[in-house]
């Protein structure tokens, strides 16, 4: 993607925009904002020319004024958002944890979905019935209503 196109993109204007609010609006490297006379710029800590794949990464987002983002230009990498490699490690580890976590339960679902058809199927009816309640007990009703979807009737016929 071109630049113009990037800089034009629905993404790059949303992550532009939630750097702004997660910073406020000043310089981060001088500190001058609007009222001094700052043109503010959001500013890839790590240059979207050498890191593509940090283009829309919030953590690589900074805000920087024009004037300190043309120093800084694609040459230096300072970070000043005061994100230590600590901090930025355990945000990662919470955002593996949390896709894992959604995998997982995509599984679940594909598991019941699947117990669910066969215990349907197995023309016993009592039986299906039986372990669907047993899942709803552990599960929660408006999980299994969420899983099942237009399926879901344990009282139905
Ligand atoms: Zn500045």
């Amino acid at each position: 993607m071109n630049s113009s196109d990037f800089f034009n993109s629905s993404a790059w204007h949303r992550v532009r925009f939630a750097t702004l609010r997660r910073y406020g609006a000043a310089c981060m490297a001088c500190g001058r904002g609007k009222k001094e006379g700052a043109i503010l710029q959001v500013d890839h800590i790590r240059p979207r020319s050498k890191f593509p794949e940090l283009a829309l990464a919030m953590d690589n987002l900074q805000v920087l004024c024009k004037e300190c983002n043309m120093g800084k230009s694609n040459v230096f990498m300072d970070d000043f958002t005061g994100m230590t490699e600590e901090r930025k490690k355990q945000d990662e580890a919470l955002k593996q944890w949390a896709q894992f976590r959604m995998r997982a339960y995509e599984r679940l679902r594909e598991w019941i979905r699947m117990k669910w058809h066969l215990a349907k199927n197995s023309g016993n009816e009592v039986e299906a019935k039986a372990w669907l309640y047993g899942y709803i007990r552990t599960a929660g009703e408006s999980r299994m209503r969420e899983i099942l979807g237009a399926e879901y009737s344990p009282g139905g016929k």
